[in-house]
Formats: C-alpha cells, sequence, structure tokens
C-alpha cells in the first residue's frame, strides 16, 4: 500500500509500505478515507522529528520513518474477535490517542495526560496518510449517515476546540474573543456559536485569514490586535463595555495572550489551547488584578467522540466550513504541507486521501 513518511525535516516520500496483516483480536484495520493536515504535522515537517520517535516507542513500538496524518476518516475493512462496536464495512472517524491502561492519569479518566500517550500517526505504526490503518476498537467511532467523510475527518481537530470551550465554561449569551483565525480558531468560533455564544470576536494579525474568518458566517467582527482602536473597539461590542466573558487563544504566543489579558472582562475566563514555540512576556499583574481565570486546555478527554460527532451530525457545527482544499497523496506535499506554510497564507484545512 502507499504511504506518506516522515523521514526528516522537509523531507516527506510517498512510499511503498507493506499492508496490515488480519486484524489482532482487539484490532480494527481501516481504509482510509480523508485526513487533514494538521500544526503539529507541519512542525514535524519544518521542525521535526518532535514527537516522531527515532527510537522504537516502548508503548507503540512505532520508529521513523512514521506515517503521519492523525485527522481521519475511513470505512473497516475487518475487525479483530473481541471487537464489537464496529463490524467490516461502517464508516468510522478515528479518534487518535491511544493511552497505556496501566497509567496514573489513564486509570483516573484523563488518559489524554498520559506521559506514555501514543498518537496514531505521530508515534504509533500506522498513519491517516496511508492507505490503510490498524486502530484498537476504543479509537475508532461509527459515523452516521448525516456526517460525511470529510467531516469525519474533522471530529479530531473539532474535539480539541469543543474540549476549550468547555473549559471556558461558554454559555448562552457569553461573548468570546478568538486569537488567531487559523483552523483551530475558526472551529473554536464555530464550536462557540454552537455552544450558544452571541458575540463571536476575531483577532488575527493575517488579511487574508482576516477576510476568510467572516466566510464562517458565526463571526460578528474581525480585529487586528495591533490596531491603535482594538481595545476600545471590543469593549464596545460588550455589555457595559466591560469586554468579553471568554477568551480563548489559539496562536500559542505570549502577545496573542497579552491580547486576551487585556480584552476580557473583570473575573472573566482564557483557555489556551495553542501551543507556544518558547517562552514569552505577559502582564501578570493585569492577570492578577482582573481576578481573571486562566485555563490549559490539551487535546480532549478520550470520551469525547460522541458528542462531537453529534454536534456534527446535527448542523449545529458546520465543520466544513473551514475546508480550503482536497488532494491525493502525490499532491500532499507541494499542496497541502508546503501551501500551508507558506508565510502569509490564507489556506485553512486541507485534506488528503491517501487511495486517490
Ligand atoms: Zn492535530
Amino acid at each position: 500500500m502507499r504511504a506518506l513518511r516522515f523521514h526528516g525535516v522537509k523531507d516527506l516520500r510517498v512510499e511503498d509500505v507493506p499492508p496490515p496483516d488480519k486484524a489482532g483480536p482487539d484490532d480494527v484495520v481501516v481504509q482510509t478515507a480523508w485526513c487533514g493536515i494538521c500544526g503539529t504535522d507541519l512542525h514535524e515537517y519544518m521542525a521535526g522529528p518532535i514527537f516522531i520517535p527515532t527510537e522504537t516507542d516502548p508503548f507503540t513500538g512505532a520508529k521513523a520513518p512514521q506515517i503521519l496524518g492523525h485527522e481521519f476518516s475511513g470505512k473497516v475493512l475487518s475487525v479483530g474477535s473481541n471487537v464489537r462496536s464496529v463490524k467490516a464495512g461502517d464508516r468510522v472517524a478515528i479518534q487518535p490517542l491511544v493511552a497505556p491502561p496501566d497509567d496514573f492519569y489513564a486509570r483516573r479518566g484523563y488518559g489524554q495526560l498520559s506521559a506514555r500517550l501514543g498518537m496514531v500517526g505521530l508515534n504509533w505504526p500506522w498513519g491517516g496518510f496511508g492507505e490503510q490503518a490498524v486502530l484498537r476498537e476504543q479509537n475508532v467511532a461509527k459515523l452516521p449517515d448525516e456526517v460525511s467523510d470529510e467531516q469525519g475527518a474533522m471530529i479530531e481537530p473539532a474535539a480539541v476546540v469543543v474540549h476549550a470551550v468547555d473549559k471556558g465554561r461558554v454559555q448562552a449569551g457569553s461573548s468570546v474573543l478568538i486569537t488567531g483565525a487559523g483552523p483551530i480558531g475558526a472551529l473554536t468560533a464555530l464550536a462557540a456559536s454552537a455552544a450558544g455564544a452571541t458575540r463571536i470576536i476575531v483577532s488575527e494579525t493575517n488579511p487574508l485569514r482576516r477576510e476568510r474568518i467572516m466566510e464562517l458566517g458565526v463571526v460578528d467582527d474581525v480585529v487586528d490586535p495591533a490596531a491603535a482602536d482594538t481595545r476600545r473597539r471590543i469593549a464596545d461590542q460588550t455589555e457595559g463595555g466591560q469586554g468579553v466573558d471568554v477568551a480563548i487563544e489559539c496562536v500559542g504566543h505570549a502577545g496573542a495572550l497579552g491580547t486576551c489579558i487585556e480584552n476580557v472582562r473583570k473575573r472573566g475566563t482564557i483557555v489556551q489551547v495553542g501551543l507556544s514555540v518558547g517562552p514569552g512576556m505577559v502582564d501578570i499583574s493585569m492577570l492578577v488584578t482582573k481576578d481573571i481565570t486562566l485555563e490549559g486546555s490539551w487535546c480532549y478527554p478520550l470520551t469525547l467522540w460522541p458528542r462531537t460527532i453529534a454536534l456534527v451530525a446535527s448542523g449545529k457545527m458546520p465543520v466544513e466550513r473551514i475546508l480550503s482544499d482536497k488532494v491525493g497523496l502525490d499532491e500532499a506535499v507541494g499542496r497541502g504541507f508546503e501551501m500551508l506554510t507558506k508565510p502569509g497564507a490564507g489556506k485553512l484545512k486541507i485534506l488528503v486521501n491517501a487511495a486517490a
């Protein structure tokens, strides 16, 4: 079968690799459908290996060259003798996190926080940019007819933002500021809207992305954080001019966290979703004197899939609106990874089909 594998920085190759054997008793073999290119994949491409193991991973057995891709949908080809929840022919969305069952956090229901966490497409022997993948039963969730294969590939990033919106306690009628209009910022806007937020403002430095974010149809205003009147403009759109109830930081930059601290109201909540490449300065005094709650948000609880799928199936979270392009495996680097790492690019989500 064909697969896109990571060999090193800027070195992704489409190669022939052996397809899976017969499914083990607890395994599900999937024919992949669509798989999204994620910011994590771009980090590996530009500066990896970061999460990709160069020595054999003691829990998962994975080792570079690694098949990439962790945001994907597919169709079940075969299942092991112990598998009950899916059968051959079922369409599924993949939940890529695999936690060791004996882990401190996994035993407490927080497997995503395990230090030995495995992730399909990063440190697992299979990934979504290969024609087939072997997964554990708990890593596949059946898709209803209302959810397309393309939407199914976006359940993973959708779960990331549903968790962030949960942690921000966004409620019916909330005002929300989102920093960053990339794919995660855009999905956060959709999730905040689905949760009932009635004023959604996005802050973004890239003019192309500022334009693109309004096309989602759920954003009330988009601001440039560097503009002189940004603070007043945001405040004027909130109750009593006090600032937003919730700010969700999707850039991973101290400057963007600073924008959140400035524009959230006193006793408001900030959720940090973006991963930072290095430390930076934030105004700690303002964080304290405004009595702000600051939350980190890492991945998602492993039980979030059914709820996220239901949200997409209901039409309340139209994840397909962030789709910029769909390409085959041979075009994944040129029209995918390269397009998304170009400075100032306006593209959001690009999906790859390994079989095309
Ligand atoms: Zn991802």
